[in-house]
């Protein structure tokens, strides 16, 4: 029974979030599962020809990567394997001049409301200005009742998961709970809050029903 109504609740809430992205001018919608998520965005970005990725685990977790190599796209992924140093720096300023720009966030508002936070700035700049298309896909582990929530969780759930699966000498790495440090490694260096889609670029948001990314 009480799943039940866990369910109503979630479902509620994304039906107000996405209503609320698109009160905001993002292109947004809901859609059950990674796979469908892959679906929607190639029906989104078919005509384009050069993508940048983001550093977002949610982009790899749908699976449209493979997608989009096999249909000859060209791909700026500065994750990519076996890169040098100066590909990976060329890889993240090309994400800027792409087409598309595919990423995740950090947290999304129920209120419409979306952020994030980088620590070099490469996702954040691309996400505002530059590529003709950005898509943001997120699973619904993103969504977060209001703003404050969503910049509590950033620091509280994916800040610390982040830099840990990255092996960063942090404290949150240590602990799980971000100290506001002053370490080297910090990760989070820049916050950016979409509370309107930017002017000059088209925004898609996928929310997906399942848990993804940090
Ligand atoms: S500010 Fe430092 S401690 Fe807090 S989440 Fe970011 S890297 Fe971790």
């Amino acid at each position: 029974m009480v799943e039940r109504y866990r369910r109503w609740l979630e479902r509620k809430t994304v039906e107000r979030c996405v209503k609320n992205l698109n009160r905001n001018g993002f292109d947004a919608r809901f859609v059950q599962a990674p796979e469908a998520a892959c679906r929607e965005i190639l029906g989104l970005i078919s005509e384009y020809e050069t993508f940048g990725i983001g550093g977002s685990e949610t982009i790899r977790q749908i699976g449209i990567i493979p997608e989009l190599t096999g249909m000859g796209k060209t791909i700026h992924d500065h994750w990519a394997s076996e890169l040098s140093p100066d590909e990976v720096q060329a890889a993240r300023l090309a994400q800027g001049r792409c087409d598309c720009f595919l990423c995740s966030a950090n947290a999304i508002s129920a209120r419409g409301e979306i952020v994030n936070v980088d620590g070099i700035g490469n996702r954040v700049a691309a996400m505002t200005y530059g590529p003709r298309k950005v898509v943001i896909a997120a699973g619904i582990n993103k969504i977060m009742p209001d703003l404050d929530q969503a910049l509590q969780r950033v620091r509280q759930i994916a800040g610390p998961m982040r830099a840990k699966s990255l092996g960063m000498d942090t404290p949150c790495a240590e602990t799980g709970e971000c100290a506001d440090c002053h370490s080297p490694q910090r990760i989070c260096r820049i916050t950016t809050i979409l509370h309107r889609c930017p002017m000059m670029t088209d925004i898609a948001v996928v929310l997906v029903g399942a848990d993804l990314g940090y």
